[in-house]
């Protein structure tokens, strides 16, 4: 249980952020909703997880400046007294072969993607070392150990997590405090289901067919992940039956993985 302890979890409106959001509520997890959203939304998530049980606030930080960061941790620290688990999520995604990616796309990635988790690890950590307990979990990807054409920002800065997650991991060892990348294959996410739409409607397809032609050569179980089964992973992470799970790439992926 995660009665007394609070998190924030970055891009945490919708898809797998909010999975784990809800999964952490349901331990009794104070959680700071974080991401770009209307208002009736961010509403309706504080709402719903208040209904589980959790003390939910949003602050809406820009991940791509630290000031912005720096404020959302100051507002976790002030509401709660404390940032016991931190959720790496956000990221931001450009398709485009390496000589046609946009300067400016690449520095955003870097920023939210890969500097957000640098900050946000950096400035809840002394926290955690003074009261002996953290965990902190960033959402890199399949692509966090393997790389795929036109996805530089992304396969770069997932890798670059899985970096980030081996230092701290060994930097903390010796107190109860872990870091792990989570690294998921095809999720059934609002982002995910709205890009094989995209593809079922220009290839004049049934929604069916092509995600089965999407999954079929990439995740061998030939079946989505649900989000809510991520959510449930990071709060195993997050118990202390988890403590001594740290510094590694954990799977997610119905056996992607495995075939390399
Ligand atoms: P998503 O695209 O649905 O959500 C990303 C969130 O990041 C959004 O809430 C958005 O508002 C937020 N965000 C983007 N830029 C931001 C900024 N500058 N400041 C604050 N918030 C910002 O994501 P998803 O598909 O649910 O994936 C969640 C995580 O899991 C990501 O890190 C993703 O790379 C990883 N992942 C997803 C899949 C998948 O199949 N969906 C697979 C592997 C890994």
């Amino acid at each position: 249980m995660l009665e007394g302890k609070s998190a924030i979890v970055t891009g945490s409106l919708d898809g797998i952020g909010h999975a784990i959001a809800q999964a952490l509520a349901r331990k009794g997890c104070a959680v700071m909703l974080n991401g770009f959203g209307p208002e009736d939304l961010v509403r309706e998530r504080v709402a719903g997880l208040r209904g589980l049980g959790s003390d939910a606030h949003y602050h809406g930080a820009d991940l791509s400046e630290p000031s912005q960061i720096e404020d959302l941790v100051a507002a976790a620290q002030q509401r709660y007294g404390r940032v016991d688990i931190v959720v790496n999520n956000a990221v931001t995604r450009f398709d485009a072969e390496i000589e046609a990616l946009p300067v400016d796309k690449w520095s955003y990635a870097l920023a939210v993607n890969l500097s957000a988790a640098f900050h946000l690890i950096r400035l809840t950590l002394p926290g955690m070392k003074r009261r002996n307990w953290g965990r902190i979990i960033s959402l890199a990807s399949i692509f966090g150990v393997e790389g795929t054409p036109r996805r530089t920002d992304y396969v770069v800065t997932k890798h670059g997590l899985v970096g980030m997650t081996k230092v701290v991991a060994l930097e903390c060892a010796e107190y109860d405090i872990t870091c792990n990348a989570l690294c998921p294959g095809a999720v059934y996410t609002p982002h995910l289901k709205q890009l094989i739409a995209q593809r079922a409607a220009a290839a004049g397809q049934p929604v069916e067919d092509t995600a089965a032609a999407f999954l079929g050569p990439r995740q061998p179980s030939r079946r989505f992940i649900e989000p809510e089964r991520v959510g449930a992973l990071a709060a195993f992470l997050c118990s202390d039956d988890a403590r001594d799970i740290t510094g590694t790439p954990i799977p997610i992926d119905g056996g992607w993985q495995a075939r390399a």
